[in-house]
């Protein structure tokens, strides 16, 4: 591991070499100054006085090479349509919806609200508003009225962009109509609101003098050209509201030098993905893993990208490979989630499709389990590998970096710190650092680096009490998630501090309980709450998908695979994690990101309001729940 080791070192200590050697990898049009002012700790700003812009370097700077490369390839099973856009296609459209939103008033430092369904006009919106100067927001389609108010109202936007509707397991969602009543709670309501069309809600209504057909705008800006806005490195692209634990959202402000640099370096070491190549991101572009892997980062490497519209398992589970084997795809990444969810189906669609071209599968955004890690690498015979960020990072914090020095990986764990990231993992008590296999708080020691939240919208006091206030004794940005690492220097994530349970005095992470009952051979997924004991102050509770649902049909057959469950726990992690019950359940409740939502899940088996459920995926599971709790 020493190219790897020797790599990491020098990003933290001769940081200025390694980042302009980084920086390289894009366009500047003015070369910065000064390649970190840390004058304002914890504030990092990077690339001070340079000029760029994301949109150049997404689009402008391939067509030379690279014009007729289709850049953009939109598949939607929903609408069962194909779209393929080339490099110097995508320039015309991104120029002509520029010009539409200028002609809207939109200008630099303007914010831009895209509620968008994944169609390539939302891509066209977010890379316009780069091109331009404009501030994006993306909310995700999930969100409800008044999450969308509050969004309004933090952001300010001069303009939302959205469509009729979208489209999920061949339902109309509306889209428009929401926007609406989102517009009518919110205080700070933007002026117009551009509407694509889509033919999905034919009843939508129209606010005269405010709302603008995209159709009809779109005929007089036909080969618009609109120079890409030059910004220095420091100014904000994008805004992305985080679903933080209180009710107010935390906006997430990027830049646009160290988000370029940091992107482009990541293509090139972690992903390996090159130009020419395709890259397949199965998020949606209201996550920051459809920002940075569905947008950004695959254009800014000349790279075909996939956007695709629709879920996994239809038209059937093998939908997925089928895509990688059509476009060649050398780069996909998903999320533990969506593996698990196929795992559930017959694996022989994986062996349907040639998927040779892949070189790796990445996962992240939530713990990767051993079971799913080696079931998908086996049946997909190619390697997958874990890693581990944040909305506030960008890009990945922990990860394996083949594209640096190929090492081995182990099941279960992200493998290790990403250059850049000067990682620690300190004890809760005093703030010292944590020995091999001691579980500890994951913290980064600032500058963060280039691409990591540059502040919170509005509110810097907010950032610097948020991510820094962890330790009294140590200026360092907290992570809010436990992590070991073992003696060979791979860390392994345990779930998040705020989810920590507290069992008679001994402090356990959910995931570490989930991970021990997914050991069981019969358990598709589960999820694991604190429910509050008189005795022993927490007990673990847990809520399990059965693979093979046959054995719940009696209450004999679902007692005994409850027995087992727990003496699985009881030999994985010991009796001290062993669940004061198994809930038999066929999906749990989660966030249409596939995020599961703990802390409902434990406020309804404590008895109390499981609060904002706006995001939830499936409301049948809160039923499932329910009934499971009230022992039917
Ligand atoms: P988000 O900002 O919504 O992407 O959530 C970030 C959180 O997801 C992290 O703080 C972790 O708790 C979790 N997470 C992301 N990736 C991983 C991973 N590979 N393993 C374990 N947890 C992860």
């Amino acid at each position: 591991m020493g190219a790897l080791q020797d790599f990491h070192r020098r990003s933290i200590h001769e940081r200025d070499a390694f980042w302009t050697e980084q920086s390289k990898l894009i366009h500047w049009n003015k070369p910065f100054a000064q390649v970190l002012d840390y004058s304002r700790p914890p504030f990092a700003r990077w690339f001070v006085g340079g000029e760029t812009n994301l949109c150049h370097n997404a689009i402008d700077r391939h067509l030379e090479a690279r014009a007729g490369q289709k850049a953009l390839v939109w598949i939607s099973t929903e609408v069962d349509k194909t779209v393929e856009y080339t490099y110097g296609q995508l320039h015309a459209e991104v120029q002509r919806t520029a010009a539409m939103m200028q002609s809207l008033g939109v200008g630099r430092g303007d914010r831009v609200i895209i509620y968008m369904p994944m169609i390539p006009e939302a891509a066209f919106a977010m890379l316009a508003c780069a091109r331009i100067g404009a501030i994006h927001s993306v909310v995700f389609g999930g969100f409800a009225a008044a999450s969308l108010a509050a969004r309004i109202d933090d952001a300010r936007p001069k303009l939302m962009i959205t469509a009729d509707g979208g489209s999920r397991m061949g339902k109309a969602v509306l889209y428009k109509s929401l926007v609406d009543e989102s517009i009518k709670l919110a205080k700070f309501p933007p002026g117009k609101v551009l509407i694509f069309k889509r033919g999905l809600d034919a009843r939508m209504p129209v606010v005269a003098g405010r709302d603008v057909d995209w159709a009809e705008l779109a005929p007089k800006h036909l080969g618009a050209q609109v120079p890409c806005a030059w910004l220095e490195s420091n100014e904000p692209s994008y805004i992305l509201y985080t679903s933080g634990t209180t009710g107010r959202p935390k906006g997430v402000q990027r830049d646009v030098g160290g988000h370029a640099v940091s992107l482009a370096a990541s293509m090139k070491y972690i992903y390996c993905g090159n130009a020419g190549e395709t890259m397949f991101t199965t998020s949606d572009i209201g996550w920051v893993v459809g920002h940075s892997y569905i947008i950004y980062a695959p254009l800014i490497a000349g790279m075909t990208t996939i956007m695709y519209e629709g879920v996994p398992i239809r038209p059937d589970a093998g939908v997925w490979w089928k895509i990688v084997q059509d476009y060649k795809v050398s780069v996909m990444f998903s999320a533990p989630t969506a593996i698990r969810v196929l795992k559930k189906h017959d694996p022989a669609y994986l062996k349907k499709y040639d998927v040779s071209s892949l070189r790796h599968l990445f996962l992240a955004g939530e713990p990767l389990d051993e079971p799913t890690h080696v079931w998908i690498q086996t049946e997909l015979g190619r390697p997958v590998i874990d890693h581990y960020w944040q909305t506030e990072s960008g890009w990945p914090i922990l990860s394996a970096m083949p594209g640096v020095e190929k090492t081995h990986v182990k099941f279960g764990s992200p493998s290790f710190p990403c250059y850049g990231y000067d990682l620690k993992l300190l004890r809760e008590a005093d703030a010292s650092d944590a020995g091999p296999d001691e579980k500890a708080v994951v913290v980064v020691v600032p500058p963060l680096p280039p691409g990591n939240l540059a502040t919170v919208w509005g509110d810097d006091e907010r950032f610097v009490k948020t991510y820094f206030n962890t330790f009294s004794k140590k200026l360092v940005y907290a992570t809010f998630d436990w992590g070991i690492r073992d003696k060979d220097g791979y860390y392994f994530i345990l779930g998040r501090t705020d989810d920590v349970i507290n069992v008679a005095g001994h402090r356990l992470g959910t995931r570490e309980i989930e991970e021990a009952v997914n050991m069981h051979s019969n358990i598709a997924e589960c999820a694991v709450v604190g429910v509050a004991d008189a005795l022993k102050g927490q007990m673990p509770l847990a809520f399990a998908v059965a693979k093979d649902p046959s054995r719940l049909g009696t209450p004999e057959g679902r007692k005994a695979f409850e027995k087992e469950i727990m003496d699985t726990v009881d030999k994985q992690l010991g009796a001290i994690g062993r669940p004061k019950a198994v809930h038999f359940v066929t999906l749990l409740p989660k966030t249409r990101s596939g995020k599961t939502l703990r802390r409902a899940i434990q406020a309804l088996a404590e008895g109390r309001d499981p609060g904002d459920l706006t995001t939830i995926e499936d409301p049948g599971a809160l039923q499932q729940l329910k009934s499971a709790l009230a022992g039917g």
